[in-house]
């Protein structure tokens, strides 16, 4: 699959606001959009009138760093996301907290989504009581997320119980951090989604 692999600051950079893409970083000084608040490249801090089409897009793209997803699966949420009922771009953005990756850092077991989907794909979690490494995995109401056994005296996941402490899951999430367990007690409503993203403007850009 194709993957990006250059600096992922550079993404917060072009979107203009923090992505937190970044476990700590993101919240110290070195975060690279503090130091330099322009896009990046030769001609990052010229001033440009975006167009309406260039507003649309980089929402879209936004939202794809945000969850750290490729386009064409992206594309492949949106039309799912049109298939359901209800306003799409919920839907659409509904169908992105449900995967795996992101409910395991929306419950504090990692400390960006890019480390909770490594975590995911190295198999260090379960899902129902069998294991699951595929980080779009959706979840489901009820479904209870946990820590293999083996994954749980690892320095590693000591080091994420202590972080985890201190964070405080949605209101659909569930997490109890001493047994390094989640549930999905319900679907996310919009309100519970606290992502930067004007979702009507990824489905006008897609209804073009
Ligand atoms: Fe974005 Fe985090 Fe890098 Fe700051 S440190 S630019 S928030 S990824």
């Amino acid at each position: 699959m194709a993957r990006y692999t250059k600096s992922v600051c550079r993404l917060c950079r072009r979107e203009g606001i923090k992505l937190y893409l970044k476990s700590d970083r993101c919240y110290s000084d070195k975060c690279a959009i503090d130091r330099r608040p322009y896009a990046p490249g030769q001609h990052g801090q010229q001033r440009k009138k975006m167009s309406e089409y260039g507003l649309q897009l980089r929402e879209k793209q936004k939202a794809r760093r945000i969850y750290g997803v490729m386009e064409k699966q992206f594309r492949n949420y949106f039309k799912e996301a049109e298939r359901q009922k209800g306003i799409t771009g919920e839907n659409l953005l509904r169908l992105l907290e449900r995967r795996l990756d992101n409910v395991v850092y929306r419950l504090g077991f990692a400390g960006s989504r890019a480390e909770a989907r490594q975590l995911v794909r190295h198999g260090h979690f379960k899902v129902n009581g069998r294991k699951v490494n595929i980080p779009s995995y959706l979840v489901r109401v009820g479904d209870e997320i946990s820590v293999r056994d083996k994954s749980k005296s690892s320095p590693k996941f000591k080091e994420i119980a202590e972080a985890a402490a201190h964070k405080t899951p949605p209101a659909w999430l569930e997490a109890d951090v001493e047994n390094f367990t989640g549930r999905v007690v319900a679907l996310p409503e919009r309100e519970d989604i606290d992502v930067p993203i004007e979702e009507h403007l990824i489905v006008e850009l897609y209804s073009r």
